[in-house]
């Protein structure tokens, strides 16, 4: 619905009247045939009609547009009477700044916030009905912390009512209590699983390890037993090569002397044969 032209101060165009309720437009819609509208009353009527109620163009709210800036222009300018009129105030403002005059206006009807109160009053004695209101909550006088809402509020027992609050502190407490040590044990509970299963972890680790530095011992001695046995074949291989030295330097001797006498030379052949071999066999250790 528009705003009752009554309202205005002045002379309003023709073509800023609702086409449907004949006020002036709120909230304006345009059709493509340029009728225009009030929202809420051309929504209204093609919820049942599917044309324009002016010239019977059709129309779908799909069609509807805002209205041209010029005549938004010109409505907006408009000058208008606070709707609190009746109620004395002498408002008046131009149409684009109503709504927020509006809900600050002093004269505007309202009702008590306290819940059951029915008192009804204009927006300027707010704050003297909340100070007299019958049904506003005060804390009791005597300091109890109460909240005192009706007559007989005022006749309640203070002592009673701080055993009742700290009664209430005292179990919440305990709860409170309760749930903290439920919580750190199973918390705690978590942590020595967690333990356990690291420790069974180590341990196995720790036996792989024992078992890995036994193999090792067991290679080592072996490997130094077998170097043992190589030095005692190279010094063994030591001796005989002396003692072969000996014997063929002593043969060396003996046959210089022969050949002097006339005698063959091939007999130290077998000997020196004996020496090759011998030579060779320190080297072939070294390999294995
Ligand atoms: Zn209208
Ligand atoms: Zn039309
Ligand atoms: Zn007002
Ligand atoms: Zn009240
Ligand atoms: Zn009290």
């Amino acid at each position: 619905m528009g705003y009752d032209i009554e309202r205005f101060l002045g002379y309003v165009n023709e073509g800023l009247l609702c086409c449907i309720c004949r006020d002036v437009l709120e909230d304006p819609l345009q059709a493509p045939c340029e009728h225009a509208f009030c929202a809420s009353c051309i929504h209204g009527w093609l919820v049942h009609h599917n044309n324009c109620p002016e010239d019977r163009h059709p129309l779908a709210v799909t069609d509807l547009r805002p209205l041209h800036r010029y005549m938004r222009n010109d409505l907006n300018r408009l000058q208008i009477q606070c709707r609190n009129v009746s109620c004395g105030c002498a408002m008046v403002c131009s149409l684009e700044s109503l709504d927020r005059h509006e809900r600050d206006c002093e004269h505007r009807r309202m009702s008590c916030m306290n819940a059951g109160c029915p008192a009804q009053f204009e927006r300027r004695n707010l704050d003297g009905h909340l100070a007299v209101c019958e049904h506003r909550s005060r804390e009791c006088p005597n300091g109890c912390g109460f909240a005192i809402i009706t007559a007989e509020d005022l006749q309640h027992n203070c002592i009673a009512e701080l055993r009742t609050e700290l009664e209430l502190l005292r179990s919440e407490m305990i709860c409170r209590g309760e749930e903290t040590k439920q919580e750190m044990e199973s918390r705690l509970d978590s942590q020595r699983r967690h333990m356990v299963q690291k420790e069974s972890i180590l341990q196995s680790e720790i036996e792989e390890l024992k078992s890995q530095m036994s193999r090792l011992m067991a290679d080592v001695r072996a490997l130094l037993a077998s170097e043992r046995q190589h030095r005692q074949d190279i010094e063994q291989a030591d001796l005989e090569k002396k003692e072969l030295m000996e014997l063929l330097k002593g043969l060396q001797k003996e046959c210089r002397l022969k050949t002097s006498d006339g005698i063959q030379k091939p007999a130290i052949v077998r000997p020196l044969m004996r020496l090759e071999s011998i030579k060779r066999k320190p080297k072939e250790v070294t390999i294995i």
